[in-house]
């Protein structure tokens, strides 16, 4: 008798995209003539396969861009914005089939209904209210205004780790502002973005303004922001490759913005909720398997409550289930072997360092982890400020707790790495909350929230390494254009 489970759903063949990238509107595939595997990281299966995209694919599609340029920037706003609708609604009533996908791309349990479409209606709303300003004249006869323009052709290099967000987030901005986009998916997460690609077209946005060229960063990725006709840059990822494309576009002299890695800090305070702390700060690291850029990996507790805090963190990182993606779980596997090994790495490096592992630290055991990237919910105590774990972003399940013995060393614990995503504090002291709040140097901070992202419409991106500039929030698509000053007289 087959043992074969019959409950596992499958990917859904309509949103499938195998062997093709879109550039001009036509699923291609690769100059190179080769592929790369799309491996589902809690089976090792291959889902599908991707062109490995080059410097002529990129070509291509910035050509393709170039040329529908002109059409869809004096395409009147309101009619770009219908289309961006149009692709929204589409994507809710493939909604199901779009979450399968990420989660088996991802290997990440269900999320339920995916946040996409809420992303695009938030941003084509923007596409029409697009203003200039009338400006004073020197003399009557002359009229002065502000033209809000788009760049023109735009790229975009996303991460894996939310791949159907991280693409709309950057597209629909630039299309609605009027530019056409050509865009690298991670090679580990591509199919999410792939399909959304194949809904945009459906939805009716003309051939040539989105292009999605596949393949490896140092290859595909690497040639976007080379590209003499790409204009702007938005680049989602970790600060080593931001660096990288930040240097190729300081040589083209364009425009960019970061959204590159975190280390969040979680202050508690003696005062807080733990009942609401404790299980919300385990989940916060532990969602996404800890592959979330915002994700509070350091706990900056008051020694007072320190043990408390550490005996009630065990039991909450205890309580997270993890598994494959079509059980009910909290928690899949990593992304890659790379990652796992990246991860078990660190976990070494805290032990050594002289952390205390309070909980998990392995991969765990059975038959069903055998063949997925899994790692044990993680928790360290004893941890030093300047250990590695409590410095560099680990991007996995691992949670580390640094003991203070006031608000002032919180402050400065908090705030003592490169980077500034995220912070949270844990207090019921409205004093403590204002002051943490503007003490914090994060670009989102949230008090008594472990991610901080509940806002609709909050701007979103780093302080320090964590990058600069902002997606989403009311200039989302402002974001995406240049100031032209006009001045005006008869002849
Ligand atoms: P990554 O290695 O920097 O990769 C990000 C993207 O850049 C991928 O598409 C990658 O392609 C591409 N890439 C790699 N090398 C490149 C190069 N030399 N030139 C051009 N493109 C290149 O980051 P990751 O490990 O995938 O993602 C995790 C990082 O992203 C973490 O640091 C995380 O915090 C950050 N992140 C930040 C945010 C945010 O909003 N702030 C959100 C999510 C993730 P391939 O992977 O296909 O090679
Ligand atoms: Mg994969």
């Amino acid at each position: 008798m087959s043992t074969v489970n019959t409950s596992i759903p499958t990917v859904d063949e309509n949103l499938l995209v195998d062997r093709t990238q879109l550039i001009d509107g036509e699923w291609v595939g690769p100059s190179s003539g080769e592929f790369i595997p799309v491996i589902n990281p809690a089976t090792g299966k291959e889902l599908a396969a991707i062109p490995r995209g080059g410097a002529d694919d990129v070509d291509n599609a910035a050509q393709a861009a170039h040329r529908a340029l002109p059409a869809w920037r004096d395409t009147n706003a309101t009619a770009r914005a219908s289309l961006l609708f149009k692709w929204a609604e589409l994507i809710d009533q493939n909604g199901a089939g779009l979450d399968q996908l990420e989660s088996q791309e991802v290997g990440r349990p269900s999320w339920g209904p995916p946040p996409m479409a809420g992303l695009i209606r938030f941003i084509a709303g923007q596409a029409d209210k697009v203003q200039g300003l009338s400006l004073p004249t020197y003399t009557p006869d002359e009229l002065g205004l502000t033209l809000r323009e788009p760049f023109g052709v735009v790229g975009a290099i996303i991460p894996w780790n939310a791949p159907g967000p991280m693409f709309v987030n950057e597209v629909a901005a630039a299309i609605a502002a009027g530019n056409t986009i050509v865009i690298k998916p991670a090679e580990d997460a591509p199919l999410t973005p792939l399909a959304l690609a194949k809904l945009a077209m459906e939805a009716g946005i003309p051939p040539g303004v989105i292009n999605v060229v596949t393949g490896y960063g140092a290859e595909a990725g690497a040639a976007i922001p080379n590209h003499p006709k790409i204009r702007r840059i938005g680049f989602t990822g970790s600060p080593t490759t931001g660096s990288i494309i930040m240097e190729a576009c300081a040589k083209n002299l364009i425009p960019l913005h970061l959204e590159l890695g975190g280390k969040s800090p979680q202050v508690i305070f003696p005062d807080a909720n733990l009942d609401a702390a404790l299980p919300a700060i385990a989940r916060g690291i532990t969602m996404n398997t800890g592959q979330i850029c915002a994700a509070g990996s350091r706990v900056v507790v008051f020694n007072s409550i320190k043990e408390q805090v550490v005996e009630g963190l065990a039991r909450e990182m205890q309580k997270v289930t993890y598994g494959p993606w079509y059980e009910q779980v909290h928690m899949g596997p990593l992304i890659n072997a790379r990652q796992h090994e990246r991860v078990l790495d660190y976990i070494e490096v805290g032990t050594q360092a002289g952390a205390q592992l309070v909980t998990g630290g392995r991969p765990p055991s059975g038959e069903k982890f055998e063949s997925g990237f899994f790692v044990e919910p993680t928790l360290f105590a004893d941890v030093a400020p300047d250990m590695r774990i409590a410095q560099e972003e680990i991007f996995g399940p691992v949670l580390s707790v640094i003991g203070v013995d006031d608000e002032q060393e919180a402050i400065e614990v908090a705030n003592g790495t490169d980077y500034g995503l995220v912070a949270s504090a844990w207090t019921q002291d409205v004093g403590a909350a204002v002051r943490m709040s503007r003490a914090l140097e994060a670009g989102q901070v949230a008090i008594n929230k472990p991610l901080g992202a509940g806002v609709i419409g909050g701007p979103f991106g780093g302080y320090k390494s964590s990058g600069f500039g902002r997606t989403m929030g009311a200039d989302a698509v402002l974001n995406w254009t240049q100031i032209k000053t006009v001045s005006l007289t008869g002849a």
